[in-house]
């Protein structure tokens, strides 16, 4: 379980008595976070998404408050976390085949070499890349390439998976086809999920719960939504359901209050 407790977070060495209200980023966020939830956060450009995300994974210091991760205080990067970032072109190794990629996580775990090459090939055909493991990340197309950077985040099984609005860059066709696949990955691994999206209708389609930020300076959580749509999501059909529609103008009307 992850929760975070009455969290606050600024970039800047003011010590807590002397920040000023402009220079907060992130005040009094309280949340916890059941395991194998998949949550979305949302809100505006610049309100503290990615600060949000760093500090859940130990990469910025806690200013305020507390980050706690199945009971104990994240104070440096958690083992058994994985990140994924928007930016697919820099987080794969372009002089690494598609493989070696998904297979270096493993290497830290001791694990033989045919194992490695086993569980990433496994993971590949998970994300439907198997047969691409020979290639290099630079012979894929973007889409491709986010899908090698999820596998490669999946493959040591993370108890939380970030991702930093992983499809933000990726044409709408290839940012549909890669929600279902995730959709498809949370409902068989059961992961623990932040989902960090400025689009408010894919917060919806792909969130179990809806988490909206307020503007900056100082965001702090204006809306917590649990997300009940009836049957399994389908980009079709579930977008153009009443119940769909309710939530994404309740979502939206919360990011621009
Ligand atoms: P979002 O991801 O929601 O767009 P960010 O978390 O990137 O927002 O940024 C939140 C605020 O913190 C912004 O005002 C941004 O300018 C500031 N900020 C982000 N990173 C840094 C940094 N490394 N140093 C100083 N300020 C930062
Ligand atoms: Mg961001």
């Amino acid at each position: 379980m992850l929760r975070l407790d009455s969290l606050g977070q600024w970039y800047g060495d003011h010590p807590v008595h002397a920040v000023h209200p402009a220079h907060s980023v992130l005040r009094d966020i309280s949340l916890t976070v059941p395991d194998g939830q998949l949550v979305c956060v949302v809100g505006p450009s610049g309100c503290g998404k990615s600060t949000l995300l760093r500090t859940i994974a130990g990469l910025l210091p806690t200013r305020e408050g507390a980050v706690i991760l199945d009971g104990h205080p994240v104070t440096g990067v958690p083992d058994r976390l994985a990140v994924v970032f928007q930016d697919y072109g820099r987080s794969l190794f372009p002089w690494l085949s598609v493989r070696e990629n998904v297979a270096l996580p493993l290497r830290r775990r001791g694990m033989g070499r045919a194992e490695r090459r086993d569980e990433a090939e496994r993971m590949l055909e998970r994300v439907g890349l198997g047969g691409a493991g020979r290639r290099h990340p630079w012979q894929l197309s973007g889409g491709m390439q986010q899908r090698v950077a999820i596998a490669r985040a999946l493959v040591c099984r993370p108890s939380l998976l970030l991702m930093d609005e992983p499809f933000g860059s990726l044409d709408a066709q290839t940012r549909e086809d890669l929600e279902d696949l995730l959709l498809e990955v949370h409902r068989t691994e059961g992961t623990t999920i932040v989902f960090v999206t400025h689009d408010i209708d894919e917060s919806v389609y792909v969130g179990d719960r809806v988490v909206v930020l307020s503007a900056g300076p100082g965001s702090r959580v204006v809306l917590d939504l649990p997300v009940d749509l009836p049957g399994k999501r389908d980009q079709i059909g579930t977008r153009g359901l009443p119940e769909f529609v309710a939530l994404r103008a309740e979502v939206g009307r919360a990011v621009r209050a």
